[in-house]
């Protein structure tokens, strides 16, 4: 999606670690005129689909999650983390390697709000190499629920998660994908997006 390029291209920052900041407009200060557009988008790719919910990770996917649902007509469930595990039957969860901070963690949401017969759609700012994704659909998986796709703001696709998805056959809707990123070099976009 080229406005979303062009902001990654004027705002974002790439940082050591295969890292893009971009906080000042998708995860921390919020413009949200773009989200609602990226949400707009969203729910036009998964409209006829059927979704009953959008499950997102805590923090940075809720704002992006909220303008798709809202659009969707439906709610956002975001999985809290934990980094302790004193998790009750009262949940469902299971743990997630957390890309940006290199450790582990326990996610997890309520029995109460994910049942066997939502059709979700797992929605998320940035797709790197899939573990918060996966982490998300092994919630689904426990509630017996179905997976409808997924939607990304930003694929790093240079990190396999976005290929691996693809191969599986789930529907997975990039905005932007990143097939190059260096502190020195810039950022290339994959050409068909
Ligand atoms: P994955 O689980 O796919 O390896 O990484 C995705 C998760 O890590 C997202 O929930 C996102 O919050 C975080 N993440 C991964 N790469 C980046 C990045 O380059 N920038 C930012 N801001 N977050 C990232």
């Amino acid at each position: 999606m080229k406005l979303l390029e062009q902001e990654i291209l004027n705002k974002g920052r790439v940082l050591k670690g295969d890292v893009l900041k971009v906080d000042g407009f998708l995860n921390h200060q919020l413009d949200v005129g773009l989200l609602s557009t990226l949400g707009k988008e969203c729910a036009e790719h998964f409209k006829s689909q059927g979704i009953t919910k959008v499950l997102t990770v805590e923090a940075s996917g809720i704002a992006f999650s909220c303008f798709i649902a809202y659009y969707l007509g439906v709610s956002v469930l975001f999985a809290k983390k934990n980094k302790t595990s004193n998790l009750t039957d009262t949940v469902y969860s299971t743990q997630v390697m957390s890309y940006t901070h290199g450790r582990v963690y326990d996610i997890f949401v309520s029995k109460d709000y994910l049942h066997s017969d939502d059709k979700v759609l797992i929605a998320d700012d940035f797709l790197a190499n899939g573990e918060a994704v996966n982490g998300l659909r092994r919630l689904i998986e426990q509630a017996g629920a179905s997976l409808a796709g997924v939607a990304i703001a930003v694929e790093k696709g240079f990190q396999k998660g976005g290929d691996k998805l693809r191969a599986e056959g789930i529907d997975l809707l990039s905005l932007a994908v990143i097939d190059e990123m260096s502190e020195e070099d810039g950022i290339r976009f994959r050409s068909n997006q």
